[in-house]
């Protein structure tokens, strides 16, 4: 029987997150856990963070926990040298911290989209910097998963252009990151683009009646997301199922973005 080699395990593998305090960023680092791989989790909370930490380690994975924010270079290597330390090793870097606000662009504070583009923009760039030099260094290769989302390719129903500028500007970060370093050094990056998924995020457009019918009328399947959905397409990028997947954008939004 043929099957998909190496599968989507990781098993021996180092893993770190982004914005793991809660949300998909949560979801993500315990699943990489029960992929096989260890995991250094960041974000700046670090008593929510502590917690997912516990949670992985009582489901038998392997886990560090560094407060961080990804706005301080310093703190995105030191997430990074957590992991070289515990485990001598970086396999997979998902760029997933990220903050998000609704504004009319003509009424916006441009320092807040300067904050907010420090966050999810920059420190995804510094990040993939700090995991990129272990990986290259290493010389094995590697994973990058860059969370952006459908709103880096389409228009949404709440007004957000500093947060789709963002989203946008990780996929253009992917395309040539994965031209810089898939072929010289075999480290694969990519796009997860998601559609709308409960999290502590959308939290405020679930509550909306009228926000929230808007949205759901654009997307195709007419839900949102579980993020159980999003479980396949992060490993799929992450493990050896993915080998000859890099620089493209994967969509898990209920087809929000097809047309
Ligand atoms: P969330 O629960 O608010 O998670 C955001 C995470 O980012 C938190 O863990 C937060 O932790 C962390 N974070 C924020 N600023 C940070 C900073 N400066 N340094 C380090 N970590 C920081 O929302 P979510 O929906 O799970 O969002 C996760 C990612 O998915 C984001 O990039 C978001 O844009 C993206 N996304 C979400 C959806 C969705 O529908 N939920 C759709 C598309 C894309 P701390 O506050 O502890 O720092």
């Amino acid at each position: 029987m043929t099957g998909v080699p190496g599968g989507f395990r990781l098993d021996g593998e180092v893993a770190v997150v982004t914005g793991a305090s809660s949300g998909l960023g949560a979801h993500f680092a315990r699943l990489l856990a029960s992929a096989g791989a260890a995991v250094a989790i960041g974000a700046r909370r670090a008593e929510e963070l502590e917690t997912v930490r516990r949670s992985i380690l009582a489901d038998g994975g392997r886990c560090v926990a560094v407060a961080t924010d990804v706005s301080d270079p310093a703190r995105c290597r030191a997430l990074v040298d957590a992991a070289v330390t515990e485990w001598g090793r970086v396999d997979v870097l998902v760029n997933n911290a990220g903050v998000g606000y609704g504004a009319r662009a003509e009424k916006d504070d441009p320092g807040r989209a300067a904050g907010l583009l420090e966050v999810n923009l920059l420190g995804a760039y510094q990040m993939a910097v700090a995991a990129g030099r272990v990986m290259i260094d290493a010389g094995r290769g590697g994973s990058i998963i860059n969370i952006a989302s459908a709103l880096g390719l389409t228009a949404g129903s709440v007004p957000q252009a500093a947060y789709s500028a963002s989203k946008a500007g990780l996929m253009g970060l992917t395309r040539d990151l994965a031209a810089q370093w898939s072929g010289r050094h075999g480290i694969r990056v990519n796009t997860l683009a998601p559609g709308y998924f409960a999290s502590e995020m959308t939290a405020p457009l679930l509550e909306h009646e009228q926000g929230l019918a808007d949205a759901v009328a654009r997307i195709p399947l007419g839900r949102f997301g579980d993020q159980e959905e999003l479980a396949g397409p992060l490993l799929l990028l992450a493990s050896r199922a993915g080998s000859y997947i890099t620089g493209t954008t994967l969509c898990v939004d209920g087809g929000w973005t097809m047309h």
